[in-house]
Formats: structure tokens, C-alpha cells, sequence
């Protein structure tokens, strides 16, 4: 639970997957950087989206849009207007919080709304009671400004999601790609919010990854298409490992749904921050014709589509699985975390710290350790490192003893370990330790990659 979250901050931090950004400088709040091992993993989630949402099926294409879009564009989608949280403030201690997400926690803490809203609550700060400024409306988007004039005309905004980039090209992808309806366009990119409350390590950040895809449809046939991708997301976190029972689907109450949406279910994960068991990991909304209708209105440009089979216009629905990448990253790597008890080398029972990531996701493929640090092991053991890394991530390790390493990489999740031991200058040989059950194998060299490339799916 909560500690578990620990161990994986202080997890990520000493093997270079996530530590604090700007450290040296005190650090920059809630933000976070992406060491030699996180960017492994973060590209390695990509990817496995992008195969899943995109590049595997034929009904899907892909975009890379602007993050600073005309300024048109976030007036016409309502963001301008309705992209706002909550903000209270504590009169006691200043702390600054979302309202909704103090009632939320309350919800989570006593089984029920607060009856009297704020009054309610107690500062997570500082503990009183009901001291809460009345909430304001607080725009999310960061603004910045561009060229060389200082009058504000040249205020834009950088994209709150990545959505928007794909409804104002969709005419644009839509004529280059030939493509019918249904079909759907993924983006994957960075997108900016100010929130009032980052926090909770990588799961809020001020600047974060999405994945998103807006799949367009028929209108009556919506329904039908988010029933499908709520089902085809979850599937895909179960797929790459993470288990059904730390995840679930919520359904957002109608009264609470943003502005865009007729129906939103969120992919929930066990994250066990403060309070809220589960947190959301992605949105599935069914957005309607709500954004093309705005922008053909806003820009004048017909975004209506014309089915030629049976002779009839219409304006395509929208349905929007939206994942964090950064999210799935905690997610993955939580569900991954595991302490178990193992035989060590010297036939002692340790406590072994194993990250049961799926082979897809590991960050390092294959360790190639030489037995020990050795004038003809070591060349032997860099050799078939420098063979196997034309394919994979692969770490060449001779520091310390070979169990040492082991643990080493269970730690991170790297799903093979191959030894050259002295016996390799002999029989041509290695041994081969698959991470989760340490069963041990002996492959000639000739065969160590194909043996690997069986086991390492792409
Ligand atoms: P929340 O309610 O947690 O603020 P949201 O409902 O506003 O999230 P969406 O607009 O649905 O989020 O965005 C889609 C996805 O983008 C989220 O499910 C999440 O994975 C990711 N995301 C959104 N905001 C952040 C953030 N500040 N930091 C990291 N990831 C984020």
C-alpha cells in the first residue's frame, strides 16, 4: 500500500528510472525526470500502445500535432472557458487545494458526501476544520507568449490534452489518408495543466504524457464503439500484466461530466494515495460531435463527412480512450513490485525484491555478467554484449559478486541473465537465469540469440 509507493520512489530513484528534476537546485516541485532506465520503460509503454492503438490495426493512423495550437482553437473547444478546477484555500495554514478533490477524499474517508460541503473537511494540512475560502474557477491551461511584441497579443496556450490537435487535422488526415468511417487517428505527446495540487510522485505532474485516440463514428453507433474500447483498454493493461483485481472501471456520475461528454468511464487503478484507494489511469469518453460541430462553426470549415454508400452527410461521433503515459508507468511498475522469499547462490533463503515486469516493458532485456571480473571472462562476456545490444537493451555488469548481480537486476526487471563462467572457455557455452522462476540453462553461444529472440517478444 502506501509503502509500497515509497519503495518504489526510492526504488526509482537509486536505479535511475525517475528522480526529482532540477535537484541540484533544490528541486522543481512535482516535477520529475527520466533517468537511463525510466526512458527504457516510458518508450517501451509508448511503443506497445502505439502497436496496439495505431500501427496493428487497419482502421487506425497516426498524428503528430503542435503543442501550441492558434488560439482560436481552445476558444471554439470551450477550454477557454470551462477547463477550470475548484480552487480553495485553507484561511488557517494558506494551503491551496482543488475543492472537489478535498469532498472526494472526504467521500473515500467516511463512505459518504460531506452534508454540509467544505464546512465538513478538515485541512489535510493543518488539520481545522471548515476553513475554506469559497472555491473560485481556476483556468488549468499555462499560457505563454509568442513573438516579439509585449501587449498580450501574442498570448497562447500550451495543449491541456493532445485531443484537440487531432479535431483540428482530422480534414487534413482524413482527405491524405482516404479513410472511412469508422476510423480513428492516435497521437501520443506532452500535454501542460496547472494544477493547483501536483503531487503524489509521477501520478500529477504540471507537465505529463498522454496517449490518446479519437476513433470517429456513425452517429447511433457510439454507444456501441465505447462499450468496445472500454473493454479493448482494459484489456491492454491486463495484457501487459497488470492484474483485474487492482483495476476497475468507474462510471462518471451524469451530473458530473464534462462539458464535451455524453458518457465517460475511467480505467481506475489501486494506486493507494492518501485516502482514495483506486485513481484514475485512463478516460474513455464518448465526446459526441460536440468538437467537430465547434470547430466547423468557429472556423467556418464544413468537418462534416459524406458517406458515399448511402448517399448521406453527417457529423462523426467521437469516442476517446485518453491514457497518461506517466500513470501507466505507476501503475506497471506497482503491479510489478513484488518481495518474495528465494534461495541465494550460497543456498541461504533471502528476501529477494523482483520487478515482475512483462518482458515487453523491461527496461535492460538481457545482463551479460562475466562469473567474475577476469582477464579472459570479461572480453569473452563484452563480446556477447556488444553481438546481442545489435537487438536489445543489454547491461554488461562485472562489479561484485554474481549473486549480488542477480538481485541487481530482479530489482529492475531485466528478464535474462547470461553468464560466462569458466566453463564457456571450454564447451562454448553460457548459462542462461530467467528472472521469475531463476531456472538456469545452459546454451551453446552460437545459439544464445535465438534462444533469447523465442523469449523476447517485440
Ligand atoms: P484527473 O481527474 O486525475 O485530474 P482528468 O480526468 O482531468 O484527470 P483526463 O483529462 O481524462 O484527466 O486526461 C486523460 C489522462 O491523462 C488521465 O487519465 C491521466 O492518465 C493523464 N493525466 C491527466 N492529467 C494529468 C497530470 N496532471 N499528470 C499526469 N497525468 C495526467
Amino acid at each position: 500500500a502506501a509503502d509500497k509507493i515509497e519503495t518504489i520512489v526510492r526504488l526509482a530513484k537509486a536505479r535511475g528510472i525517475v528522480f526529482p528534476s532540477s535537484e541540484i537546485y533544490g528541486g522543481s516541485r512535482a516535477a520529475y525526470d527520466y533517468g537511463p532506465l525510466g526512458v527504457e520503460l516510458k518508450e517501451n509503454i509508448k511503443r506497445q500502445w502505439w502497436q496496439a492503438m495505431v500501427r496493428g490495426r487497419e482502421d487506425v493512423v497516426g498524428l503528430d500535432s503542435s503543442v501550441i495550437l492558434a488560439r482560436e482553437v481552445w476558444e471554439a473547444s470551450g477550454h477557454v472557458k470551462e477547463f477550470t478546477d475548484p480552487l480553495t484555500e485553507c484561511l488557517s495554514c494558506h494551503k491551496r487545494y482543488r475543492a472537489d478533490h478535498l469532498e472526494e477524499a472526504y467521500e473515500a474517508k467516511h463512505k459518504h458526501a460531506p452534508e454540509h460541503g467544505l464546512a465538513d473537511v478538515n485541512c489535510p494540512n493543518c488539520g481545522v476544520k471548515g476553513q475554506f475560502t469559497e472555491p473560485k474557477q481556476f483556468n488549468g491551461m499555462l499560457t505563454t507568449h509568442l513573438g516579439a511584441v509585449a501587449d498580450g497579443s501574442g498570448l497562447h496556450y500550451l495543449r491541456p490534452e493532445t485531443a484537440q490537435g487531432i479535431f483540428v487535422s482530422y480534414k487534413n488526415v482524413l482527405e491524405s489518408s482516404r479513410r472511412k468511417i469508422p476510423f480513428g487517428i492516435g497521437q501520443i505527446g506532452k500535454s501542460f495543466r496547472n494544477e493547483i495540487t501536483p503531487g503524489n510522485f509521477i501520478f500529477r505532474t504540471r507537465e505529463f504524457e498522454q496517449m490518446e485516440m479519437e476513433f470517429f463514428v456513425r452517429p447511433g453507433e457510439d454507444e456501441k464503439w465505447h462499450e468496445y474500447w472500454i473493454q479493448e483498454r482494459f484489456d491492454w493493461y491486463t495484457g501487459l500484466g497488470v492484474s483485474a483485481e487492482n483495476l476497475r472501471l468507474y462510471e462518471h456520475p451524469k451530473e458530473k461530466l464534462s462539458h464535451y461528454s455524453k458518457r465517460t468511464v475511467d480505467i481506475e487503478y489501486r494506486f493507494q494515495f492518501g485516502g482514495n484507494e483506486f485513481g484514475e489511469l485512463e478516460g474513455i469518453a464518448n465526446r459526441t460531435d460536440f468538437d467537430l460541430t465547434t470547430h466547423s462553426k468557429a472556423s467556418g470549415q464544413d468537418l462534416s463527412y459524406f458517406d458515399q454508400p448511402n448517399n448521406e452527410r453527417f457529423t462523426p461521433f467521437v469516442i476517446e480512450p485518453a491514457a497518461g503515459v506517466n500513470r501507466a508507468m505507476l501503475a506497471f511498475l506497482l503491479d510489478a513490485y513484488v518481495e518474495e522469499e528465494a534461495l541465494s547462490a550460497a543456498g541461504k533463503m533471502e528476501k529477494r525484491a523482483v520487478l515482475k515486469l512483462d518482458r515487453r516493458l523491461a527496461p535492460i532485456k538481457v545482463a551479460v555478467l562475466p562469473l567474475s571480473r577476469n582477464t579472459d571472462l570479461s572480453p569473452k562476456a563484452k563480446e556477447l554484449a556488444n553481438n546481442l545490444r545489435r537487438n536489445w537493451n543489454v547491461d554488461f555488469d562485472d562489479a561484485q559478486g554474481i549473486g549480488r548481480r542477480y538481485r541487481r537486476h530482479d530489482e529492475i526487471g531485466t528478464p535474462f541473465c547470461v553468464t560466462v563462467d569458466f566453463d564457456t572457455l571450454e564447451d562454448n557455452a553460457v548459462t542462461v537465469r530467467e528472472r521469475d522462476t531463476m531456472h538456469q540453462e545452459r546454451v551453446s553461444l552460437d545459439q544464445v540469440e535465438t534462444y533469447l529472440a523465442t523469449r523476447l517478444p517485440g
